[in-house]
């Protein structure tokens, strides 16, 4: 389904992330689990792309094995970085070959082993040119062409030192054609309220998608804080998180009421989506429905007053 048919059908949207498991087994255990993600009916899945080219391929194969064997519609992260022309061209002819009609265009970071590696060899440097990229490409994807996304960051890029420039930065992405944003994970909504606010105030119209972490372990903190640069752990949670003491149980008991917490309040407060980062479980993600009272995303979106 096209990205833009997924927001006329859903005043809220609710969505999932997966990563493209190392190996065949990991990767048919995904498969098991998607079955139980199936359940809350998401209105989308999307699956990260590496820097690596084997993890690129399995990439390609996830998202077509979700396409061909699940009724999930499945959304292809794709990067900057590495990358000639021929071929994001190639990798786009691939997915409209398959089907696969929406496109999460990143910038990227450069690969932690390839510490060196020349951003000036790359055939674009910013998610912009990319965006514009996959738009002239669109008569392969049919009339609408691909839907795409595009990332935006609550909190600040790490890269970026001027607040002003970033949301120039996220307004030319929105401007070359992107048609929503997706943001990094946050654990104050107020950093999401303020940045939609922003977004308003730059003329940026397009739906603004929440990312949500549930902690799960000290080890999904510590990856958050890797990974996530720039996103804040706020005092309160961290307090919580230490009086758990050595029992991950209980860290993943605190990670999920945070995440019920502030889902219940980007719900009231009309977040257009929300969009969680599974890390491949399903299990925060699916007590985090229950303990907002409904099983699957459309009696949550009902529920929200849709
Ligand atoms: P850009 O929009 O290109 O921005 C990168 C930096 O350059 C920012 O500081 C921006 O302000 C600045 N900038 C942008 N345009 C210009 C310009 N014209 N002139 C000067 N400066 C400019 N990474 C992966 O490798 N794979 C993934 O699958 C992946 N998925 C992600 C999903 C989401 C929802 C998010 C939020 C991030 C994801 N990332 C992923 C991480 C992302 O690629 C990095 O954070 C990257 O550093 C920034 O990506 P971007 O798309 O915002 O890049």
């Amino acid at each position: 389904m096209h990205i833009l048919d997924i927001f006329e059908a859903n005043p809220t949207t609710f969505s999932f992330e997966f990563f493209p498991p190392k190996t065949d087994k990991a990767s048919n255990d995904l498969f098991e689990t998607m079955e139980q993600f199936q359940e809350l009916q998401p209105s989308f899945v999307s699956v990260t792309y590496g820097a690596g080219g084997s993890t690129r391929e399995r990439t390609h194969d996830l998202i077509v094995r979700i396409q061909r064997e699940t009724n999930l519609t499945a959304v292809s992260h794709l990067t900057c970085v590495c990358h000639s022309e021929a071929e994001l061209a190639a990798i786009l002819d691939r997915y409209a070959e398959s089907n696969i009609e929406n496109i999460l265009a990143l910038g990227g970071d450069p690969p932690r082993n390839l510490p060196n590696h020349d951003r000036a060899n790359d055939a674009f440097q910013y998610a912009d040119q990319l965006v514009r990229f996959i738009r002239s490409r669109s008569d392969r994807a049919g009339s609408r062409g691909f839907g795409v996304g595009v990332a935006g960051f609550p909190e600040g890029h790490p890269g970026t030192p001027n607040r002003l420039r970033e949301m120039d930065n996220l307004k030319r992405k929105v401007d070359a054609g992107a048609d929503y944003i997706c943001t990094q994970l946050f654990f104050q909504n107020h950093d999401f309220y303020d940045f939609r606010e922003r977004c308003d105030l730059a003329g940026i119209k397009v739906p603004i998608l929440a990312g949500i972490m549930p902690i799960t372990s000290r080890e999904t903190l510590t990856r958050i804080a890797e990974l996530a640069l720039g996103a804040r752990i706020p005092a309160r949670l961290l307090r919580a998180v230490e009086r758990c003491g050595d029992s991950n149980d209980s860290v993943a008991k605190v990670g999920v009421h945070w995440a019920t917490e502030q889902c219940r309040d980007l719900l009231d407060n009309q977040a257009r989506g929300l969009h969680f980062y599974t890390l491949n479980r399903s299990d925060a993600t699916r007590q985090i429905y229950e303990y907002l009272g409904v099983k699957d995303s459309l009696a949550l979106a009902r529920r929200n007053g849709d």
